[in-house]
């Protein structure tokens, strides 16, 4: 495949984890691929960012412009099309700025488009073969797209396997003269502020253990046996989407196609029955412990330990198992 790009984000000077997973996925498909990364930005924030990409990838191409600070896709676009050669494959996470940067870039680039991948199987006959999600998660689809005209592709954050730095150093080499040669474009939309996440929201896509509750916790006050079990594994909460629908617990909280996609080393599903969209938030998760009280739960196809009983019963047993283990 020869050299695969990759568009990496950054924020306060620090990678998206994301850089992981894309670098993780270039490697998959091809592990003799150079894979080069884009990183964009300006000033001090840049250099670490670079600095740490360098610590990934054998080649980090560095794009600086005051202008960049704010990220904006539209300016983006035309300076990485001047950047990425011709048939090229280049690969971004399907978060909002990549799902606002990729389509136009494949236009530039006149290469076909993939959106939001759970998964790259490969090449066959000059075709990527990839698998996507439709319809919210209940139907999964093979694709294959045609490289010969290259291919800009966006995947799904936490499907992919991380790849932890491999402790050597690659070259920054400063792009940005070659980026800017045509000029900045006349843009359309200007970037106005910043608000930031509200104070307090969890993030379940990076805790390592979650303790994962479903409409089989019958009843809102029920939700303290799962607080008292997560605070006692050091676990964070997390939810189906009926217990969100039910305003039982914060959307933030969500695992599904409509939710979050998780990747802990430990998922404890408690009375969740395992339909489609709940497991495709799950892909990225190591190890699932399914508890439900039906034997016949789907969950338990995806469960690595399956225990059948009644959550409201056994939730308290296991938490002060934990403790008294602890
Ligand atoms: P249920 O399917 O009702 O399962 C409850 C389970 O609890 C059952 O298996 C039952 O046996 C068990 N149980 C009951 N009582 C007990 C007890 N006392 N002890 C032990 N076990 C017990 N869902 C998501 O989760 N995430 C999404 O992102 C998402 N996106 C969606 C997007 C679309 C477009 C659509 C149409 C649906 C989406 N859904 C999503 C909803 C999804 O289809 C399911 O309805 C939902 O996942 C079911 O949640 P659940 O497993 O908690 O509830």
């Amino acid at each position: 495949m020869g050299t695969i790009f990759v568009y990496l984000m950054h924020q306060g000077g620090r990678l998206h984890d994301t850089a992981r997973e894309l670098l993780g996925a270039g490697l998959t498909l091809d592990p003799a691929a150079q894979v080069v990364a884009l990183v964009a930005g300006d000033g001090p924030a840049l250099d670490s960012a670079c600095q740490e990409a360098a610590g990934l990838f054998p080649q980090v191409w560095k794009i600086a412009h005051p202008d960049l600070t704010q990220i904006n896709a539209e300016l983006l676009r035309p300076l990485l099309a001047r950047l990425i050669p011709a048939g090229a494959l280049t690969l971004l996470a399907h978060e909002h700025f990549g799902m606002d940067l990729a389509p136009g870039l494949a236009v530039k680039l006149d290469a076909a488009y993939l959106a939001d991948a759970v998964a790259l199987e490969g090449t066959r006959d000059g075709r990527l073969v990839a698998v996507r999600d439709i319809l919210s998660g209940m139907v999964r689809t093979r694709v294959a797209v045609d490289l010969a005209g290259g291919l800009v592709a966006t995947l799904r954050p936490g499907a992919f396997k991380a790849v932890e730095p491999a402790g050597s150093y690659g070259l920054v080499i400063d792009k940005s003269e070659d980026a800017l040669a045509g000029g900045l474009p006349d843009l359309r939309r200007r970037y106005l502020q910043t608000v930031a996440a509200e104070a307090g929201d969890v993030d379940i896509t990076k805790a390592e253990v979650l303790v994962s509750v479903g409409r089989g916790i019958e009843d809102e006050e029920n939700l303290e046996i799962a607080f008292n079990l997560a605070k006692a594994l050091g676990a964070e909460v997390s939810c189906s989407r009926p217990i969100v629908d039910a305003k039982w617990l914060e959307k933030a909280r969500q695992v599904g196609t409509s939710g979050k996609t998780v990747r802990p080393k430990i998922y404890l599903a408690c009375g969740i029955s395992g339909s489609s969209q709940h497991l495709g938030g799950l892909q990225g998760a190591s190890f699932v412990i399914a508890i439900n009280k039906n034997a016949k739960a789907p969950i338990f196809q995806r469960a690595d330990v399956g225990v059948v009983t009644d959550i409201i019963k056994f939730l308290p047993q296991l938490t002060e198992a934990v403790k008294g283990a602890r």
